[in-house]
């Protein structure tokens, strides 16, 4: 009798154990397909190809940016990929002439225009940046 429930109470703890073990699992691997789902598919290949075991939000962010801007490529503006939506497909035309700027007639100039084929993200060489939700 003592022996019955001794194993009783031993299979009951393990239970309650895998159950707890369980539910924390799915919890977690629920976030983990969360946060996954969040990254486009250029963030999640960037880190994936990161060797470092962990990263910081400084560490992201300058991860995030090196994929986004090379300074060495001695362009007006240095986009390697659209900051929206990761794109590397951009279209860059040189020496625009623009009568007047979007904040009036003293922006008029030549300028510089980088435009994101996929997700039409446009910024001006005098930082003028729009993206088709603003339209
Ligand atoms: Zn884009």
């Amino acid at each position: 009798m003592e022996i019955t429930l001794f194993l009783l109470g031993l299979m009951f703890g393990g239970l309650i154990s895998w159950w707890i073990t369980h539910a924390y699992y799915k919890k977690s691997s629920k976030n983990q397909n969360a946060v996954f789902n969040k990254l486009s598919e250029e963030v999640r290949e960037a880190i994936l190809n990161d060797n470092r075991e962990k990263l910081s939000v400084l560490e992201l962010n300058e991860l995030i940016r090196e994929k986004t801007i090379d300074e060495e490529v001695g362009e007006a503006i240095p986009y390697m990929s659209c900051p929206k939506c990761g794109s590397e497909d951009l279209e860059r035309t040189s020496d625009v002439e623009v009568d007047y700027g979007p904040e009036g007639p003293e922006l008029a100039g030549h300028y510089d225009i980088v435009r994101c084929k996929k997700c039409e993200w446009t910024k001006t060489s005098h930082g003028y940046e729009s993206s088709r939700d603003d339209i």
